[in-house]
Protein backbone atom coordinates (compact mmCIF):
# COMPACT_ATOMS: atom_id res chain seq x y z
CA UNK A 1 0.00 0.00 0.00
CA UNK A 2 1.54 3.19 -0.92
CA UNK A 3 1.85 5.26 1.53
CA UNK A 4 0.51 9.12 1.96
CA UNK A 5 2.68 11.67 1.42
CA UNK A 6 1.47 15.28 2.00
CA UNK A 7 -1.41 16.97 0.08
CA UNK A 8 -1.77 13.73 -2.12
CA UNK A 9 -2.84 12.11 0.87
CA UNK A 10 -5.70 14.60 1.28
CA UNK A 11 -7.62 13.07 -1.60
CA UNK A 12 -7.21 9.33 -0.55
CA UNK A 13 -9.81 7.33 1.31
CA UNK A 14 -10.10 8.54 4.96
CA UNK A 15 -8.16 4.54 5.88
CA UNK A 16 -5.40 6.12 4.26
CA UNK A 17 -5.28 9.71 5.82
CA UNK A 18 -5.12 7.56 9.07
CA UNK A 19 -2.13 6.43 8.48
CA UNK A 20 0.33 9.17 9.29
CA UNK A 21 -0.99 9.39 12.96
CA UNK A 22 0.91 5.69 14.10
CA UNK A 23 3.84 7.38 12.72
CA UNK A 24 3.71 10.36 14.74
CA UNK A 25 3.02 8.57 17.86
CA UNK A 26 5.96 6.20 17.38
CA UNK A 27 8.03 9.37 17.10
CA UNK A 28 6.76 10.90 20.07
CA UNK A 29 7.71 7.07 21.17
CA UNK A 30 11.21 7.25 20.43
CA UNK A 31 11.59 10.94 21.69
CA UNK A 32 10.38 9.34 25.11
CA UNK A 33 12.77 6.60 24.77
CA UNK A 34 15.69 8.91 23.98
CA UNK A 35 15.20 11.11 27.04
CA UNK A 36 15.12 8.06 29.31
CA UNK A 37 17.73 7.41 31.09
CA UNK A 38 19.25 3.52 33.07
CA UNK A 39 19.99 5.86 36.18
CA UNK A 40 17.51 7.62 38.72
CA UNK A 41 18.00 11.21 39.26
CA UNK A 42 19.78 10.22 42.74
CA UNK A 43 21.83 8.05 41.18
CA UNK A 44 23.05 10.57 38.40
CA UNK A 45 23.21 13.36 41.43
CA UNK A 46 25.67 10.47 43.64
CA UNK A 47 27.94 9.75 40.71
CA UNK A 48 28.61 13.84 40.27
CA UNK A 49 28.76 14.20 43.90
CA UNK A 50 31.64 11.80 44.09
CA UNK A 51 33.12 13.11 41.37
CA UNK A 52 33.48 16.35 42.46
CA UNK A 53 34.57 15.36 46.26
CA UNK A 54 37.56 13.50 43.90
CA UNK A 55 38.23 16.17 42.08
CA UNK A 56 36.98 19.45 43.46
CA UNK A 57 38.43 21.99 40.67
CA UNK A 58 39.40 19.77 37.74
CA UNK A 59 41.22 20.84 35.04
CA UNK A 60 42.12 20.26 31.28
CA UNK A 61 45.45 18.62 30.60
CA UNK A 62 46.02 21.10 27.89
CA UNK A 63 48.43 23.58 28.48
CA UNK A 64 47.48 27.63 27.61
CA UNK A 65 48.39 30.89 28.32
CA UNK A 66 44.91 32.72 27.50
CA UNK A 67 42.22 32.04 25.16
CA UNK A 68 43.98 32.53 22.19
CA UNK A 69 46.36 29.46 22.76
CA UNK A 70 43.98 27.59 24.55
CA UNK A 71 41.84 27.78 21.08
CA UNK A 72 44.95 26.99 19.15
CA UNK A 73 45.29 23.68 21.07
CA UNK A 74 42.67 22.43 21.22
CA UNK A 75 42.51 23.01 17.47
CA UNK A 76 45.53 21.14 17.55
CA UNK A 77 44.74 18.21 19.50
CA UNK A 78 42.14 16.72 17.02
CA UNK A 79 43.29 13.50 16.85
CA UNK A 80 46.47 13.90 18.49
CA UNK A 81 47.48 13.10 22.63
CA UNK A 82 47.55 16.08 25.02
CA UNK A 83 50.85 15.14 25.73
CA UNK A 84 51.82 15.13 22.71
CA UNK A 85 50.09 19.03 21.60
CA UNK A 86 51.90 20.30 25.09
CA UNK A 87 55.50 19.48 23.31
CA UNK A 88 54.84 20.73 20.69
CA UNK A 89 53.28 24.25 21.74
CA UNK A 90 55.09 24.88 24.89
CA UNK A 91 58.39 26.48 22.24
CA UNK A 92 55.51 27.60 20.22
CA UNK A 93 53.29 29.53 22.45
CA UNK A 94 56.60 31.33 23.84
CA UNK A 95 56.94 32.93 20.58
CA UNK A 96 53.63 33.46 19.53
CA UNK A 97 50.57 33.97 21.82
CA UNK A 98 48.76 36.39 20.10
CA UNK A 99 47.05 36.12 16.65
CA UNK A 100 49.03 39.14 15.22
CA UNK A 101 52.25 36.92 16.36
CA UNK A 102 50.54 34.15 14.76
CA UNK A 103 50.38 35.16 11.00
CA UNK A 104 53.59 37.28 11.89
CA UNK A 105 55.23 33.63 12.33
CA UNK A 106 53.55 32.07 9.16
CA UNK A 107 52.02 29.33 8.62
CA UNK A 108 55.31 27.41 7.46
CA UNK A 109 57.68 28.18 10.25
CA UNK A 110 54.49 27.37 12.86
CA UNK A 111 54.25 24.12 10.58
CA UNK A 112 57.76 23.44 11.32
CA UNK A 113 56.52 22.95 15.15
CA UNK A 114 54.06 20.92 15.29
CA UNK A 115 55.57 18.69 12.97
CA UNK A 116 55.45 15.78 15.84
CA UNK A 117 51.08 15.88 15.31
CA UNK A 118 48.81 14.68 13.34
CA UNK A 119 47.11 16.35 10.21
CA UNK A 120 50.30 19.28 10.72
CA UNK A 121 49.90 20.34 7.91
CA UNK A 122 46.55 21.16 7.70
CA UNK A 123 46.54 22.48 11.43
CA UNK A 124 49.06 24.93 10.67
CA UNK A 125 46.90 26.30 8.04
CA UNK A 126 44.30 26.40 10.25
CA UNK A 127 45.78 28.28 12.80
CA UNK A 128 47.52 31.30 10.85
CA UNK A 129 43.70 31.52 8.81
CA UNK A 130 41.75 31.67 12.69
CA UNK A 131 44.29 33.75 13.37
CA UNK A 132 43.35 36.00 10.54
CA UNK A 133 40.03 35.85 11.11
CA UNK A 134 40.46 36.66 14.87
CA UNK A 135 41.85 40.08 14.05
CA UNK A 136 40.09 41.01 11.07
CA UNK A 137 36.49 40.11 12.99
CA UNK A 138 37.20 40.01 16.12
CA UNK A 139 39.87 42.90 17.12
CA UNK A 140 42.48 39.96 18.00
CA UNK A 141 40.11 38.63 20.79
CA UNK A 142 38.56 35.21 20.76
CA UNK A 143 34.61 35.78 20.98
CA UNK A 144 32.63 34.06 23.76
CA UNK A 145 29.86 33.35 21.95
CA UNK A 146 29.28 29.52 20.06
CA UNK A 147 28.27 31.32 16.84
CA UNK A 148 31.64 33.19 16.07
CA UNK A 149 33.64 30.84 17.10
CA UNK A 150 32.65 27.76 15.07
CA UNK A 151 32.93 30.34 11.85
CA UNK A 152 35.89 30.28 12.49
CA UNK A 153 38.34 28.07 10.41
CA UNK A 154 39.01 24.79 12.32
CA UNK A 155 37.07 25.61 14.54
CA UNK A 156 33.72 22.77 15.43
CA UNK A 157 31.35 22.04 18.19
CA UNK A 158 33.66 20.44 19.90
CA UNK A 159 36.15 23.02 19.73
CA UNK A 160 34.30 25.66 20.61
CA UNK A 161 32.47 23.71 23.76
CA UNK A 162 35.48 23.43 25.04
CA UNK A 163 37.10 26.98 24.68
CA UNK A 164 33.47 27.91 26.03
CA UNK A 165 33.75 26.18 29.31
CA UNK A 166 37.81 26.41 29.87
CA UNK A 167 38.06 29.74 28.86
CA UNK A 168 34.48 31.14 29.50
CA UNK A 169 33.71 29.55 32.33
CA UNK A 170 30.03 27.87 30.44
CA UNK A 171 28.61 24.96 31.19
CA UNK A 172 29.02 23.30 28.15
CA UNK A 173 30.31 19.42 27.25
CA UNK A 174 32.88 18.56 24.27
CA UNK A 175 31.91 14.95 23.75
CA UNK A 176 35.41 13.51 23.63
CA UNK A 177 36.85 9.46 22.74
CA UNK A 178 36.12 9.64 26.72
CA UNK A 179 33.02 11.15 27.07
CA UNK A 180 31.74 9.45 24.33
CA UNK A 181 32.69 6.03 25.81
CA UNK A 182 31.41 6.17 29.29
CA UNK A 183 28.33 7.78 27.72
CA UNK A 184 27.55 4.73 26.38
CA UNK A 185 29.63 1.80 27.88
CA UNK A 186 27.76 2.75 31.32
CA UNK A 187 24.51 3.07 29.37
CA UNK A 188 24.25 6.55 31.64
CA UNK A 189 23.83 8.85 28.11
CA UNK A 190 24.14 6.48 25.23
CA UNK A 191 23.90 7.93 21.84
CA UNK A 192 25.31 7.09 18.30
CA UNK A 193 26.98 10.19 17.56
CA UNK A 194 28.79 12.61 20.05
CA UNK A 195 26.13 15.31 19.33
CA UNK A 196 23.80 12.55 20.72
CA UNK A 197 25.61 11.75 23.72
CA UNK A 198 26.36 15.49 24.37
CA UNK A 199 22.26 16.17 24.58
CA UNK A 200 21.78 13.31 26.53
CA UNK A 201 23.85 14.12 29.43
CA UNK A 202 22.99 17.36 29.02
CA UNK A 203 19.39 16.19 29.60
CA UNK A 204 20.98 14.73 33.41
CA UNK A 205 23.70 16.22 34.27
CA UNK A 206 22.37 18.33 37.86
CA UNK A 207 22.77 22.19 37.34
CA UNK A 208 25.40 22.21 39.75
CA UNK A 209 28.10 19.76 38.64
CA UNK A 210 27.37 21.26 34.77
CA UNK A 211 30.53 23.58 34.89
CA UNK A 212 33.10 20.63 35.56
CA UNK A 213 31.54 17.27 34.22
CA UNK A 214 33.22 17.54 30.99
CA UNK A 215 36.50 17.53 32.99
CA UNK A 216 35.59 14.89 35.61
CA UNK A 217 34.36 12.45 32.67
CA UNK A 218 37.63 12.92 30.60
CA UNK A 219 39.64 12.01 33.91
CA UNK A 220 37.68 9.36 34.91
CA UNK A 221 37.64 7.92 31.37
CA UNK A 222 41.37 7.80 30.79
CA UNK A 223 42.61 7.20 34.13
CA UNK A 224 39.77 4.84 35.49
CA UNK A 225 37.43 3.69 33.27
CA UNK A 226 40.03 3.48 30.03
CA UNK A 227 39.42 2.44 26.40
CA UNK A 228 40.53 -1.45 26.66
CA UNK A 229 40.43 -2.47 30.16
CA UNK A 230 38.57 -0.57 32.64
CA UNK A 231 40.30 -0.50 35.91
CA UNK A 232 36.54 -0.54 37.84
CA UNK A 233 39.28 -1.94 41.40
CA UNK A 234 39.76 1.31 41.61
CA UNK A 235 36.28 3.41 40.35
CA UNK A 236 34.50 5.19 43.17
CA UNK A 237 31.05 5.08 41.11
CA UNK A 238 31.47 0.71 40.72
CA UNK A 239 28.47 0.02 42.59
CA UNK A 240 26.48 2.44 40.62
CA UNK A 241 27.88 1.85 37.15
CA UNK A 242 25.34 -0.21 35.07
CA UNK A 243 27.76 -1.69 32.55
CA UNK A 244 27.26 -5.65 31.87
CA UNK A 245 30.90 -6.63 32.44
CA UNK A 246 32.53 -4.08 35.02
CA UNK A 247 34.81 -6.52 37.30
CA UNK A 248 33.92 -4.45 40.83
CA UNK A 249 31.00 -3.91 42.63
CA UNK A 250 31.92 -2.17 45.63
CA UNK A 251 33.27 1.17 45.18
CA UNK A 252 36.90 2.77 45.62
CA UNK A 253 37.47 5.21 48.41
CA UNK A 254 35.84 8.30 48.22
CA UNK A 255 39.40 10.46 48.94
CA UNK A 256 40.26 13.67 47.08
CA UNK A 257 43.03 13.47 44.32
CA UNK A 258 46.19 15.83 43.61
CA UNK A 259 46.75 16.25 40.07
CA UNK A 260 49.76 14.20 40.94
CA UNK A 261 47.95 11.23 41.63
CA UNK A 262 46.67 11.20 38.28
CA UNK A 263 48.55 8.97 36.16
CA UNK A 264 50.97 11.06 33.77
CA UNK A 265 51.94 8.22 31.65
CA UNK A 266 48.56 7.36 30.81
CA UNK A 267 47.53 10.65 29.13
CA UNK A 268 49.21 9.28 26.02
CA UNK A 269 46.02 7.05 25.35
CA UNK A 270 43.92 10.07 24.94
S1 LIG B 1 32.79 0.25 37.36
FE1 LIG B 1 34.23 -0.10 35.70
S2 LIG B 1 33.03 0.14 33.83
FE2 LIG B 1 31.87 1.10 35.50
S3 LIG B 1 32.49 3.26 35.49
FE3 LIG B 1 33.79 2.21 36.91
S4 LIG B 1 35.60 1.67 35.73
FE4 LIG B 1 33.97 2.13 34.27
Amino acid sequence: MPKPKGKTAASEPPRKLAMPRPRAAAGAKRKKRAARSRYSPADVHEIFRRFSVQRPEPKGELQYLNPFTLLVAVVLSAQATDVGVNKATRPLFKLADTPEKMVELGEAEVGSYIKTIGLWRNKAKNVIALSQALIAEHGGKVPAEREALEKLPGVGRKTANVVLNTAFGESTLAVDTHIFRIGNRLHLASGKTPDEVERAFLRIIPPEYLRHAHHWLILHGRYVCKARVPECWRCVIADLCKYEDKTASDPAPLVRLDEDEDEPASAAQK
